[in-house]
C-alpha cells in the first residue's frame, strides 16, 4: 500500500501509538515514520482510519466527538463506526485479557 501521510512511497513501517488506553496502529514510509509518531489522535485517525466528521445517523454523534471524548453518543454509535472504532474496542478487551 502507499503511505496515507505522503501519498508517494511504499508503507513499509508499522507506526503504533497508545491514546489514553486505546491502541490504533498504521502502517507509514520510512520518511514519514517520525511525522506518524508526532500526530495527535485526530491527526492520526484522520490519516490512518476515517473522515472524522462522518457522523451516527441516530444521536449525530461525530467521529471526531467520540474520539475526543472517547464516548460513544448511542449503542447506534458502535454499528456506524464498527470499522472505525474496532481497533479501539478490540485493544480494550485485549488488555483486559491480559490482567
Ligand atoms: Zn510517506
Ligand atoms: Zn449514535
Amino acid at each position: 500500500m502507499i503511505c496515507p501521510v505522503c501519498h508517494k512511497r511504499e508503507a513499509t513501517q508499522d507506526v503504533v501509538r497508545y491514546f489514553g488506553e486505546y491502541k490504533t496502529q498504521g502502517k507509514v514510509c520510512s520518511f514519514c515514520y517520525e511525522k506518524a509518531l508526532n500526530l495527535d489522535a485526530n491527526g492520526f485517525y484522520n490519516t490512518f482510519y476515517a473522515d472524522l466528521q462522518k457522523s451516527c445517523r441516530r444521536c449525530g454523534r461525530t467521529l471526531n466527538q467520540i474520539l475526543n471524548t472517547m464516548i460513544v453518543g448511542c449503542p447506534h454509535c458502535y454499528t456506524q463506526f464498527a470499522t472505525e472504532l474496532e481497533p479501539l474496542i478490540k485493544s480494550v478487551q485485549s488488555s483486559e485479557d491480559d490482567d
